[in-house]
C-alpha cells in the first residue's frame, strides 16, 4: 500500500496549538489593530503570487504564512472599530461549532445519513418560523440573504403558475414582475437575471423622501404595470434597508399584495436578527404577515459568513420548487433538504446558530443588541455637536450623514478616513445625497471606538478643509 503522508490528519506535529496562536492574535488584532490594509493591492498580489506550491510546508507555517497574508492585505471587516459592514465579528460560540461541523462535516442533505444534525437544524428553523408567527412554516439555511431573497421569487413564480415548474418563465402569456424600493438591496436585479425573469422584471418603487417605499407608488405602478401587460408576481419588501436601516410601510405593502393576490415576501437580512429580541419584536412589526421573510444569521447574529435563513409560509413552495428525484439518492420522507432546497450537499450551517442559542441565549442578544442600539444614540448624540448632519430618522442603528461645517464630498472623506487606517466607514447614496453611514453592530465595539471614530471624521476634514 502506498503511504499517505501524516500531514493530512491530527496528531502530535499536527495539532490545535498552532491554531490556537493564530486565533489568539488575530483576536487581539481585531480589538486593538487599525482597520485597513497595510499593503496596496499591487503589493498584496506581489507577496501572494511569489508562493511556491511546488514544495509542502509544515501546517505550523503555512498556517502563520496565510494568517500573515490576511492580516497584511485584507480590511479588517472583524475589527471593533470597522463601522461599515453588517458582516461584524463572529462569535467564539460560532467560529466553535464551525469548527466541529468542518471535523465531523455530516451530510445533512439527506435526513437518514445525519439524523441527529438534520434534527438539530431543523430545531433551530422551527424556532425562527414560530418567532415569525408561521407556525405550520418551514424554514432553512442558505449560503447568504442573495440565496434566501431567491428561494423566495422562486416560491412566488410557483404560487403565480401551476406551470412555472415545468415550464419556467414560458408557463406566463405575460412577463411576471416584481416590486422593491429604490432603495432595497440589488441582489434583486441579480436573481432577475438567474431566474430567467430578466433585469427589467425588477420595478423599483420611489421612496417617501425617508428612504422606505412610498406604498401608494407601490399600488400606481403595479396598476399601470398590469394595464401594460405585466404579471406582478411579488412584492418584496425591505425590513432594515442595507443602506440606511429603513424599514418600509410592511402593513400597507402587504395589503396591496393581499388585494392583488402577489407573494408578499419581507427582506429583513440583517435588522431580522432583532425576533430574538422579544422587547423590540414591535420595531419589525408587520413581519409575522409576510409569506416569506430573509434573516442573515452571519449579520447581526454574530456568526460567521455563509449563513442566510429563508422562512416560508406555506411548505409546498420550497417542496415543488427544488423537488427532484435521482437512482442515487434514498426517497426518504419528501423533506430531505437537497429536494426542499437550492443546495445539494450541504453543510452543517445551523449548527453555527444552535451554539450561539446554547451559550449566549437570546439574553445574551437581547445584551448584544442594547449595547448597539446605545452605541447608536450615543453616536446620533455626538455627530451633530462636531458639524455632522444626520440625515436618516431609523429606528435601527444605523446612522448616515454629511459634512455641514465645510460642505466637503462624502465620498472623499470616507476615502481619507481609510487613508488614515484607524477605522473604517461606509459611504452610500440616500434620497439623492451623497452620505456618510456607519452601523453599530459588531459585540466588540464601545463608545471609545465610537469618539475614536468621531475624532477621525474631524480629523480628515481638516485635512481636507484647503
Ligand atoms: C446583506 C443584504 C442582502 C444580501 O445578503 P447576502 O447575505 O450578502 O447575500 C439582502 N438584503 C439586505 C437588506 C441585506 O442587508
Amino acid at each position: 500500500m502506498p503511504k499517505i503522508p501524516n500531514s493530512f490528519t491530527y496528531n502530535d506535529t499536527n495539532n490545535l496549538q498552532a491554531l490556537a496562536q493564530e486565533i489568539e492574535s488575530a483576536y487581539a488584532n481585531i480589538v486593538d489593530g487599525s482597520v485597513a490594509p497595510v499593503w496596496s493591492f499591487a503589493e498584496t498580489k506581489r507577496h501572494i503570487a511569489v508562493i511556491d506550491f511546488s514544495q509542502p510546508i509544515a501546517l505550523d507555517d503555512a498556517l502563520s504564512e496565510a494568517a500573515y497574508l490576511m492580516e497584511h492585505g485584507d480590511l479588517r471587516s472583524a475589527s471593533a472599530r470597522c463601522f461599515g459592514y453588517f458582516n461584524p465579528t463572529a462569535a467564539w460560540p460560532a467560529v466553535v461549532g464551525d469548527v466541529l461541523a468542518s471535523v465531523r462535516n455530516p451530510q445533512i442533505c439527506v435526513t437518514s445519513h445525519a439524523p441527529a444534525s438534520v434534527t438539530m437544524e431543523r430545531r433551530i428553523a422551527d424556532m425562527v418560523c414560530a418567532k415569525l408567527s408561521m407556525p405550520d412554516g418551514m424554514a432553512h439555511f442558505t449560503s447568504g440573504g442573495s440565496e434566501a431573497n431567491e428561494t423566495a421569487l422562486l416560491a412566488a413564480l410557483c404560487r403565480a403558475s401551476n406551470d412555472y415548474i415545468e415550464h419556467g418563465v414560458r408557463a406566463f402569456d405575460k412577463a411576471p414582475s416584481i416590486y422593491v424600493s429604490a432603495d432595497s438591496h440589488l441582489a434583486w436585479i441579480k436573481i432577475a437575471k438567474a431566474t430567467g425573469l430578466g433585469a427589467k422584471a425588477v420595478r423599483l418603487v420611489p421612496t417617501s423622501g425617508d428612504g422606505r417605499m412610498d406604498a401608494g407608488a407601490l399600488a400606481d405602478i403595479i396598476g399601470k404595470d398590469k394595464m401594460e401587460g405585466l404579471q406582478p408576481v411579488m412584492i418584496a419588501a425591505t425590513c432594515g434597508t442595507t443602506g440606511a436601516g429603513m424599514i418600509d410601510p410592511l402593513a400597507s405593502c402587504h395589503k396591496i399584495a393581499e388585494s392583488e393576490n402577489m407573494h408578499f415576501h419581507v427582506d429583513a437580512a440583517w435588522a431580522g436578527a432583532l425576533i430574538f429580541d422579544q422587547s423590540r419584536h414591535r420595531l419589525l412589526a408587520g413581519i409575522e404577515l409576510a409569506d416569506s421573510v430573509t434573516i442573515d444569521a452571519h449579520k447581526w447574529l454574530s456568526v460567521p459568513m455563509g449563513a442566510g435563513i429563508i422562512a416560508l409560509r406555506d411548505t409546498s413552495q420550497a417542496a415543488n420548487v427544488f423537488s427532484v428525484k435521482t437512482s442515487y439518492m434514498p426517497e426518504g420522507d419528501g423533506q430531505d433538504f437537497y429536494i426542499t432546497t437550492n443546495q445539494w450537499s450541504r453543510r452543517f450551517l445551523g449548527l453555527r446558530l444552535w451554539m450561539m442559542l446554547r451559550v449566549v441565549g437570546e439574553a445574551g442578544y437581547r445584551q448584544m443588541f442594547d449595547q448597539h442600539f446605545a452605541l447608536a444614540d450615543y453616536a446620533r448624540a455626538q455627530l451633530p455637536k462636531h458639524g455632522w448632519q444626520i440625515r436618516n430618522d431609523s429606528t435601527l442603528p444605523v446612522i448616515v450623514f454629511n459634512d455641514i461645517k465645510y460642505g466637503l464630498d462624502s465620498q472623499t472623506i470616507a476615502d481619507e478616513v481609510e487613508k488614515r487606517g484607524k477605522v473604517w466607514l461606509g459611504r452610500v447614496a440616500f434620497e439623492g445625497r451623497s452620505v456618510l453611514r456607519i452601523c453599530t453592530t459588531s459585540f466588540l465595539s464601545t463608545e471609545a471606538d465610537v469618539d475614536l471614530l468621531i475624532g477621525e471624521l474631524n480629523a480628515a476634514r481638516e485635512t481636507l478643509k484647503i
